[in-house]
């Protein structure tokens, strides 16, 4: 019965003991018994405007039934309908892995899918991280007090530690459902921050090794449509013109309002860790321990 913190990292657990199942016919039914379904977001974040949408590169390592455990999870969020905005390109892009001993190498504008065979440079019983530059926008108003719009996601990666683990694609033999995992690391590189009011989430904290459930609930899509609401206030705030929106297509300008303010660049990193622990990094310093 021991859990394990899927941080943006996946999650995935080995060892740890089944914890029942979760539900398997529940699925849509109960939901929201219980459930303040007003319930927001407390952190909205979402993907830099420049990012959408997302083509992902996806490492040649991987073996064609991961290929499409990783297809499968994009589907599931981009079958969502959130406010017409389309997050991912209908194909991914196989590429070379990037495999390097270097905490930098996410800091590309490609957005990666990587298989890692080295582990170095991160927690050695994280199962997988999802890692990203994050940006803060700010507007200074009237009485000169910096109020923050909203952190925009750079660079983002997920990395899988094949270093450590193992993952599986095979719905019976279910040891690290990589879908699963996948799921819920895309959740976190939307912006989605973990949700512990329900169980019926993908984004839930804590994982099982055997567990499955690879789409994202409605209470995912609720978090998604808030952060992507404030997403579209923010295109607008900056001048931004949306244009085509049922075709995902983005058009901006580049001009900043006045009063407006990029902040710093900062790296956020999310680990899962086998102990059941999150643990999140910002800027190589650890700022937020969840057990
Ligand atoms: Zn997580």
């Amino acid at each position: 019965m021991k859990r394990i913190c899927w941080a943006v990292l996946l999650a995935l657990l080995v060892g740890c003991g089944g914890k029942g199942k979760g539900g398997g016919s529940s699925q849509a039914a109960k939901l929201e018994s219980g459930l303040n379904t007003d319930e927001k977001p407390t952190e909205i974040q979402f993907l830099h405007p420049d990012l959408l949408p997302i083509n992902f590169h996806v490492a040649e390592d991987f073996s064609e039934e991961e290929v499409d455990a990783i297809m499968a999870a994009k589907n599931s969020w981009q079958a969502i309908d959130t406010l017409g905005i389309k997050f991912f390109d209908k194909n991914i892009l196989i590429d070379e892995n990037i495999d390097e001993d270097d905490d930098q190498s996410y800091k590309d504008m490609t957005v990666g899918i990587y298989l890692r065979k080295s582990w170095e440079n991160h927690f050695s019983n994280a199962l997988a991280v999802t890692i990203y530059d994050r940006q803060v926008f700010y507007r200074i108003d009237g009485k000169k007090r910096k109020k923050i719009v909203s952190p925009a996601i750079l660079n983002p990666d997920i990395l899988l530690n094949y270093y450590n683990y193992k993952f599986t694609t095979d719905p019976v033999n279910v040891g690290n459902d990589l879908q699963s995992v996948l799921v819920h690391e895309m959740g976190h590189l939307l912006g989605l921050q973990h949700i512990e009011s329900t169980k019926k989430t993908v984004m839930y904290p804590t994982y099982s090794s055997g567990q499955i459930l690879r789409k994202p609930q409605e209470i995912d899509s609720r978090h998604l449509y808030y952060s992507y609401e404030a997403y579209l206030e923010f295109l607008r705030a900056y001048d931004y013109v949306i244009s085509g929106n049922q075709k995902g297509i983005v058009t901006h300008g580049t001009e900043l309002p006045e009063g407006f303010h990029f902040g710093e660049i900062e790296n956020v990193a999310i680990y899962l860790m086998k102990d059941g622990t999150c643990v999140h990094k910002v800027n190589g310093k650890v700022v937020k321990v969840e057990r």
